[in-house]
């Protein structure tokens, strides 16, 4: 059964990553009613797998906890996880939403106390570190998860499982009989805050990111260089462990190519001297190349690329690259054409980092509704006719430009609700 609630003047933002945080506080902070879905088991999007921003690099988990802390204590905010858009009636001003909600088999009694895991014998892939290392069945979906709730895969339990884990748990918080539950919202305007996913690096063929495990792709990265991932902050090739000598950074992997995304992905270039750092942390002799089209640090970053770009153990080759192909000792050769000598390069290094690019998630995933949506599956912002769009949903974007946009999404929200 349906359970109803919302008002006219209530506003619905789809996607709890940064953009749909920052704009669900901006709306409830001038007084509006705020429904924020996710529909992972945790809010703060790809922005929680990063390890450092650019361009100061300080920790992520900084900025999202505050805004965690601004979304716990805002009564005007209701947050809902592992939530979707099933169907949207209604128009600007005046919408009804059904939104489903999955089973976390864990309720609202979890402390995070950690028993279930620990008693829980089932393993599967960890998807929050790209499947590098392995979770149980019952896990806190990461360290500075928000919500601070326990989830439980089902479908990762083996019958002993699912005994160990309900057995363990002191305060009856285990629910495996949990169902699908709809709840329907009424709101006066939606945003879609949906986000963005790398780009699918098998896609290119050339590449060959599943043929050796030395190819790896930047979201990869970020997660080996923090603390808390797959290797407690090391970054060395998957496989054999070999630490780092020579590493390649493979620019443009997938954008700006009418095969697979005719744009460029925005962060790319600006990521790749962000994980410069994270080598140099750690390797002050390791040599490192940076394969790329164009470099492009707009605006304020600029300063960012020079002090970089003077690293005397970092080579800059302009030239596409061509084919990535495994070697027997476990690293990689990278063939390129210098598009400034002529001259053909065939470089072998420890391990290639493909620079791969930001997808709308609508283009893998849409909502079940009716968006306005461009070639590449951006979702077309026209207030008019009550579709607003923000962060990476719109278009790739950094950061600072998804919270810009985020905070105009949530005025043209506030408009369309008054209506
Ligand atoms: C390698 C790399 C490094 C980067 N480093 C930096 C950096 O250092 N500094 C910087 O400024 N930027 C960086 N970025 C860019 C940054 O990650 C984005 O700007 C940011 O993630 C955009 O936030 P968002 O909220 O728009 O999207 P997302 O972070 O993708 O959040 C979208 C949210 O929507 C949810 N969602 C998706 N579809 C649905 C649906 N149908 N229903 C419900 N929920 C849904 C998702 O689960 C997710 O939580 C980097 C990008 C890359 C590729
Ligand atoms: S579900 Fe129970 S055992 Fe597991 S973390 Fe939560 S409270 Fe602890
Ligand atoms: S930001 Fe750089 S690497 Fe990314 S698509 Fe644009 S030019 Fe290519």
């Amino acid at each position: 059964m349906a359970d109803e609630q919302g008002t006219s003047s209530a506003i619905l933002v789809v996607g709890g990553g940064i953009s749909g945080l920052t704009t669900a506080l901006e709306a409830a902070e001038v007084g509006n009613d705020v429904f924020l879905i996710d529909k992972n088991p945790y809010f703060g999007g790809r922005v929680a797998q990063l390890n450092q921003y650019f361009p100061k690099l300080c920790p992520p988990s900084c900025g999202l906890e505050i805004n965690f802390r601004r979304v716990k204590d805002n009564r005007k905010i209701r947050t809902y996880s592992m939530a979707t858009v099933k169907s949207v009636s209604g128009g600007p001003g005046n919408y009804e939403v059904n939104v489903e909600l999955a089973p976390r088999y864990v309720n609202s009694n979890c402390t995070a106390c950690g028993d279930c895991e620990a008693a829980c014998p089932d393993e599967m892939d960890n998807e929050f570190n790209f499947g590098m290392d392995k979770c149980k069945a019952a896990h806190l979906p990461h360290e500075m998860a928000f919500p601070r709730r326990y989830v439980i895969d089902k479908a990762a339990l083996s019958a002993e499982g699912a005994e160990a884990v309900k057995a363990s748990c002191k305060y009856n918080a285990v629910d495996l009989d949990m169902q699908v539950e709809t709840i329907t919202l009424q709101v006066g305007s939606i945003v879609w805050a949906t986000g963005w996913n790398p780009y699918d690096p098998t896609k290119m063929d050339n590449l060959k990111f599943n043929e050796s495990d030395a190819i790896v792709t930047n979201m990869m990265i970020e997660r080996m260089a923090s603390e808390n991932g797959p290797t407690g902050g090391a970054i060395v090739r998957p496989g054999d462990g070999k630490e780092i000598e020579s590493i390649a950074f493979v620019q443009c992997a997938g954008s700006r190519d009418e095969n697979h995304l005719e744009y460029c992905s925005y962060v790319c270039c600006m990521a790749t001297f962000k994980q410069m750092t994270y080598v140099r942390e750690r390797y002050p002799e390791a040599k490192i190349y940076v394969f790329y089209i164009d470099l492009r640090t707009p605006g304020k970053y600029e300063k960012f690329r020079e002090k970089l770009m003077a690293d005397e153990n970092a080579t800059f080759i302009k030239g596409k690259v061509a084919k990535i192909e495994p070697q027997a000792d476990g690293g990689v050769t990278v063939t390129a054409e210098n598009a400034v000598t002529g001259e053909k390069i065939n470089q072998t290094v420890d391990m290639a980092v493909l620079a791969t690019g930001m997808q709308p998630s609508t283009a893998v995933d849409a909502p079940a509704v009716d968006l306005n949506m461009d070639s590449n599956s951006f979702i077309v912002s026209d207030p008019e006719n009550g579709t607003i769009a923000t962060g990476c949903a719109k278009k790739a974007a950094d950061v600072v430009s998804c919270t810009q946009s985020s905070t105009a999404a949530a005025l043209k929200a506030i408009q369309v609700s008054r209506r």
